[in-house]
């Protein structure tokens, strides 16, 4: 069973993307692309080296709903007839394009995003969008933890590793336990634990973070010799890797901790002291990694929060 990396540019600060295609009937895409015209080229041109067409891509496995990685599923299913769409169920705060904006905005304003800001974000929300078609409930599967790909050969093994956002899956290739991971795995970069409403409540957030190290423990469990990111080389030292991970989390929790002020502060106060003068794209990650670090503080009881006119306000504890 062969695995084929190919790499597609994206119009995202984060650079081109890797999706996978696994040689193998039935012929099967692991993410996409955006839906761009640069990234459907690639994609083809990638194909085509492998000689493989569009119309032959019996299955579509979407490692999570971010747009540079979901994008072109709908038209690549459309394009190959009876492609099967599959995507975890958690991935419904993001589903497969549908950004869904009010849960979202109610969770931004708890986490003290002002006005003007929240407006900024909207309009951030609706140019990305363009990026990828959202697919109706009737056209994609869902993908369950320890589900089995099968292929002609060989199979992958579904691994469910929440964190980056609620439905990331990541794909186990038990004969040689290579793994391909999304963006729960990135070789320069730690992954960004994404602003999401719970997927069983989304009146709630999701997690992130402490999902998110349960996830990394789990790979680890699994001892991978090479675990392929969605973006970024192959990672060959998994060990390493993790242990860096969990260095650089402990780390900001510690510096998220340090810069609470008697007074207390909101997640959106702690982001313009970690990431001051950034745009709006990298405002909405930078208040997402400070919400999934007081989150995760408060759970291991280091900080308190109180609800104050809406708003959540962190004290050290
Ligand atoms: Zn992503
Ligand atoms: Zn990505």
């Amino acid at each position: 069973m062969q695995i084929i990396p190919i790499s597609l540019p994206t119009p995202f600060y984060v650079g081109p993307v890797n999706v996978y295609l696994i040689a193998e009937e039935p012929l099967t895409l692991i993410d996409t692309g955006p839906k761009t015209k640069e990234a459907l080229e690639a994609l083809k041109e990638g194909l085509r080296r492998a000689r493989v067409r569009v119309s032959d891509i019996k299955r579509i496995v979407l490692t999570h709903a971010h747009e540079d990685h979901c994008g072109l599923a709908k038209s690549l299913r459309d394009e190959a007839k009876d492609a099967e769409v599959f995507v975890h169920g958690w991935e419904t705060g993001h589903r497969v394009g549908r950004l869904e904006y009010d849960a979202h905005r109610a969770l931004l304003e708890r986490a003290g995003v002002p006005a003007d800001d929240l407006a900024a974000m909207r309009r951030m929300y609706e140019g990305v969008r363009q990026y990828a078609d959202a697919l109706e409930d009737h056209e994609h599967a869902e993908l369950e933890d320890d589900d089995e790909l099968r292929f002609e050969k060989g199979s992958l093994r579904v691994v469910h590793t929440p964190g980056h956002t609620p439905g990331s899956c990541s794909f186990l290739r038990e004969a040689d336990r290579t793994i391909i991971a999304g963006d729960c795995v990135l070789k320069r970069i730690t992954p960004n634990p994404v602003l999401s409403p719970d997927p069983f409540d989304p009146s709630r957030r999701f997690r992130s973070l402490a999902e998110y190290l349960v996830s990394l423990a789990r790979l680890r469990a699994l001892s991978p010799t090479l675990v392929h990111g969605g973006h970024g080389g192959v990672v060959d030292d998994y060990e390493e890797l993790f242990h860096r991970y969990v260095r650089a989390i402990n780390e900001r929790q510690a510096e998220v901790i340090r810069r609470l002020p008697k007074s207390g502060a909101t997640a959106w106060d702690i982001s313009l002291e970690l990431f001051p003068g950034t745009d709006d794209v990298h405002r909405f990650l930078a208040v997402s990694e400070s919400v999934a670090h007081l989150d995760l503080a408060h759970s291991e009881n280091k900080i308190t929060v109180e609800l104050s006119e809406g708003r959540e306000v962190y004290r050290k504890a």
